[in-house]
Order: structure tokens, then sequence, then C-alpha cells
């Protein structure tokens, strides 16, 4: 017999249909009440066995964590909690689990010891929850450009430019590491490379998504990136998803605008069709929240904040202006920040970013029109000479979610900047082609899909959002 996924089986079969479905224990209790689950859910199908019927040597291996074959009747359930459960008629055991050995027991985990457990705790409620959420929101970025108008660029994850400036790159190479051929100057001979060349994983394919965007118009790249970054924080990873959109004939504001309504459409579709695990990452929450001392407790809940976001504007305000905002805030002037703002020019750390958007706005801030020292050489120089056309979007929780700007269009001043950063012309002739032949205003941004994810589930750290995260030290799984 077919069997039925947990969730259906929940909420759409009629009660008094034989049905069968396969999972794992959650839970067994008083030798009769099994609780399953499938993953198809956040909810557990209760199982009910009527313990004299089963062979004690099956009934001692329906232990939390086995793999269970259930067949029997659907009936309205008398006990609170579901609405039905399934009268076990036969139970096979497909997978045992050894209670001793088995490492998730039905009590609270800490996320720390799960992360050392990243491939079970798939098993886990909280965890099952945020990877469906994660792909509710991967699934919903693809549906929010194709319905736009704009085409999926898969851009190369093996590149040969450093020039893009986002940071430390991974090597890639089939050189003997302990022994690479060596060229005059005694160092690695890279056209000895397999691309004879030197190439590394990419940090970005924005350049990449330009040059497509200056022949398809509207485009978005959505793939791995990578950064040999040493922060571990709670928001970098080493390898990260990174969602690109570029578009032709947008300035800076139709930048904005779209990554406006780009993030509330995501925020909004996982309310619409996340519900149930929202209710139980929020739930989760607010009992953490309680633990907290007072003062350090969040005003709002995930379920307030997420519709906050989706249904509020976000503030749009220049970088001098929030450098002023900044410079007179109370924990500067407490020298309550680790990084004192003093002039205009200062690069804005994370704690600058999060005092504006959770304590001066309350709301998520688009900056805009960054000194150009801060930013990347292709951002579009602004009349004034000294800013640039970029954007980052700041959000409640998380600071920088998404970094974005118009790009420089005009080839001699493309050129100056690239010179002034020490870019060589020669390697990136092909992105100067782009402003030799038919160049165009454009804009686009950067959103990291795993801030986005933190933001949507709640979940303070960014390694509990990806399923194997990759940190400094860390890539057992
Ligand atoms: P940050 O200052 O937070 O390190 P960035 O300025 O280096 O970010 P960009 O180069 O603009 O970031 O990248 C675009 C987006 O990619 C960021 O807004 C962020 O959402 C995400 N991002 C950047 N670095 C990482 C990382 N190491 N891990 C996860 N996401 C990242
Ligand atoms: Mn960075």
């Amino acid at each position: 017999m077919k069997h039925t996924p947990i969730s259906d089986a929940l909420t759409k079969m009629p009660v008094g249909t034989t049905i069968t479905v396969k999972g794992w224990v959650r839970t067994f209790r008083s030798n009769r009440f099994i609780a399953l689950n499938d993953g198809s859910t956040i909810e557990n199908i209760q199982a009910v066995v009527d313990f004299e019927k089963f062979d004690e040597k099956v009934l001692r291996q329906i232990n939390t964590g086995a793999c269970l074959k259930i067949s029997g009747d659907l009936v309205s359930s008398i006990g609170s909690g579901q609405k039905v459960e399934i009268q076990v008629v036969t139970l096979d055991v497909l997978g045992g689990a050894d209670p001793e050995k088995y490492p998730l027991q039905p009590k609270k985990h800490s996320l720390e010891f799960l992360r050392e457990q990243a491939h079970l705790r798939f098993r886990t409620s909280t965890f099952s929850a945020v990877f469906r959420i994660r792909h509710a929101a991967s699934f919903a970025i693809h549906k929010y450009f194709n319905d736009r108008g704009f085409f999926n660029i898969h851009s190369p994850i093996i590149t040969a430019s450093d020039a893009e400036g986002a940071g430390e790159m991974f090597r890639v190479s089939t050189l003997d590491a302990t022994n690479p051929p060596k060229n005059e100057l005694g160092t690695a001979d890279f056209s000895q490379d397999f691309f004879e060349r030197e190439t590394h994983l990419t940090v970005s394919g924005q350049l990449e998504a330009e040059l497509a965007a200056l022949a398809l118009s509207k485009v978005y790249t959505f793939g791995p990136t990578f950064r040999a970054e040493n922060s571990n924080t709670s928001r970098h990873l080493a390898e990260f998803w990174m969602i690109e959109p570029e578009v032709a004939f947008n300035d800076l504001h139709d930048n904005m605008d779209l990554a406006e309504d780009f993030l509330k459409y995501i925020v909004k579709y996982v309310l619409q069709h996340c519900a149930a695990d929202l209710a139980f990452l929020d739930k989760r929450l607010q009992d953490e929240e309680k633990g907290k001392p007072k003062n350090e407790r969040t005003e709002q809940t995930l379920l307030e904040k997420l519709q906050f976001v989706a249904e509020n504007n976000f503030v749009r305000l220049s970088y001098t202006e929030a450098i002023e905002i900044l410079r007179n805030s109370k924990p500067n002037k407490k020298k309550k920040f680790k990084y004192l703002i003093e002039e205009w020019g200062a690069d804005l750390q994370s704690e600058h970013e999060r005092y504006l958007v959770e304590q001066h706005f309350k709301c998520p801030v688009i900056l805009f029109d960054y000194p150009a020292k801060i930013k990347a050489f292709y951002m579009r120089l602004n009349d004034d000479g000294k800013t640039v056309r970029a954007m980052d979007v700041l959000f409640p929780g998380i600071g920088e979610i998404v970094g974005g700007s118009q790009r420089e269009e005009r080839l001699e001043v493309l050129k100056e900047k690239m010179t002034q950063f020490e870019i060589d012309h020669e390697q990136l002739y092909w992105y100067l082609d782009t402003r030799r032949f038919g160049s165009c205003v454009h804009s686009g941004f950067g959103l990291g899909f795993e801030r986005l994810v933190q933001f949507v589930t709640g979940m303070s750290n960014i390694r509990d959002v990806i399923p194997f995260p990759r940190t400094p030290g860390k890539a057992e799984f």
C-alpha cells in the first residue's frame, strides 16, 4: 500500500479510512502512544498500539529515533492536542535506534549541542521547522523574480577574478600544495595549474550578473558564495547563499524600491505558507525570552516582528544623516559603542547599524550615498565626488541584510576608480567591455540568504539556518 504523508493524514484524510504512514518515533508513552513524525509537517501523528496484540520484542524496538511503518484506521481522537489518531493494525520496524546510543532523547537539547549533531538535528522540531521555512523562502525568491520577468543566471562558482574586493577568497587548485612547480620568482607557477591561471571560489556573482543584465535587462543569481573571512560571528559563514538581482535602467531609487518590495514579499510569503512552523518557532522564542532578564527581552514576538516588516515602509536616509544621528546618540556620547563615531567617513559597524534600526527608528532602514572610500570600486560616483550610490538594508536583530548599489556605467570614471583601487584593467577587460559597448544605468544588490532565513525564523545564530555550516575550523559534516 502507498503510504500517506503525515501532513495529509492529519488534514485531508477522512476518519474511517485505513492508511499507512512511515516516519520516525519522537516519543513512545505508556507502552501505548507513539508520536510519529515524517517531516512533512511540524505535527506528529499519534498512533495507538494495543500492546496485548503485539509481540514484546516488537514493542521493545519502538524507541525514540526508530523508523516505523504503521498501518491502521484513522479515528477521531479523544485525547487533547490532536483531532485524529491511528489505531495500529500492523507495525513494522524499518530501522531500529538503540536508546542507549541515540543522541536525541525526548528532552530539550541546546542549539550548541545540536550543532555537534548536525547529521541528526533535522529530526528535531526546531530544525525541521527552520529547514521547511528555508525551502519556502527559497521557492518564494524564485517565484518573485519569475513572476516579474527576471531570468535566473547561474554565475560561475570558480572564478579567476580576485578583484571584487568583497573578502578573502579560497584558492581552487590542482597543484601539489606541498610542492608546487615554481616560476622564475620562486613562487608557485599557476600557469601549470588546471586553468592555467590562479582561480578561487567566488565571493559574489555580481560582475557576471551585470554582463547578463546588459542584455537580458532583468536577471538574478541565487548561488553559493565563499568567503575565507576569519570572522567568528553569529552572522558570518564561510559558505553562504546569495541572491543577486541586477537590473538594466534601474537607478539607486528603483533599486531601493525593488529591495524593499522583494523583502516584504518573502516575509509575507513565509507568514502565509509556514504558519504552523512559525507558530512553533514563535513559542520557542517566547519561552527563551522568559528566561532572560526583563531589560534584555525583545519587545515584539517573532510574528509581530514579521508582520511589522511586511506592513511598514522602511526608513531611507543618507549615510551623512545617519552619521549625524549616531554622533549625537546616547551610546556614542557615553562611549558605549566599541567603535565611537567621530567623523564623517567612518565605516559603520554592526553595533551602529543595529542602534539605528532597533533603538532610533525601530524599523528597517535603508542607508544610501556612502563615502566612496569605504565601498567597492564599481559603485556609481555622485556629483559631489566623494560619495557613491550605495545602499545597505539594515534589519532588526541582523544588521546588514542587503548590500547594493547603482553601478558606475561611465567607462572613464570606472577606469579611474579601478586605478585608484589598484585593480588590473587587463584582467577585467570583459567587465569594462560592457561600458565600452552599449553601457547604461543599471543597479543591483546582494541578499545574504541565511541572514534572511535568520530573520524569518528568529534563530539567533546563522549556523542554525544552514544544514551544514562552514565556519573557521568547522567542516565536519
Ligand atoms: P558584512 O559587513 O556583514 O560582512 P558585507 O558588506 O561583507 O557584509 P556584501 O559583500 O555587501 O556584505 O554581501 C551582500 C550580503 O551578503 C550582505 O548584505 C549579507 O547579507 C551577506 N553576507 C556577506 N558576508 C556574509 C557571510 N560571511 N555570511 C553570510 N552572509 C554574508
Ligand atoms: Mn563582510
